[in-house]
């Protein structure tokens, strides 16, 4: 999975439905407390590459530590489907839940994996 190709994505109820662009060439297997909890598998794209199509009057927000990472989930079937964020140097990237994106098997895709409990 090299090429990057355009992705529909969605919420479990459906609600929620986005597009992205990605190559899913790096998708992050993080360690951290809401990643764990949440079993995220996320790939980070610029916010051009991510356009939300519907549901946005049903995503909530939740943020946690330094509050700087805006997790956006449905608030009828409670999936997280995105987060917002910005890089250490601010640029803003957002932060796809790869487990939301149609026909995606997990298994076949390289998973990185990331120290985010010593962040
Ligand atoms: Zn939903």
């Amino acid at each position: 999975m090299t090429e990057p190709r355009t992705y529909t994505g969605g919420c479990h109820c459906g609600l929620v439905r986005f597009e992205c662009t990605s190559d899913l060439a790096t998708v992050t297997a993080c360690n951290c407390s809401i990643c764990t909890k949440k079993g995220l598998h996320l790939t980070f794209l610029p916010p051009s590459s991510f356009t939300l199509r519907a549901g946005g009057d049903v995503l909530r927000e939740y943020r946690f530590h330094k509050k700087v990472i805006g997790h956006q989930f449905c608030a009828e079937c409670g999936t997280e489907v995105y987060a917002n964020g910005a890089m250490p140097d601010g640029t803003p990237i957002v932060a796809v839940n790869v487990s939301c994106l149609d026909g995606i098997d997990l298994a076949e895709i390289k998973m990185r994996p990331h120290n985010g409990r010593a962040d």
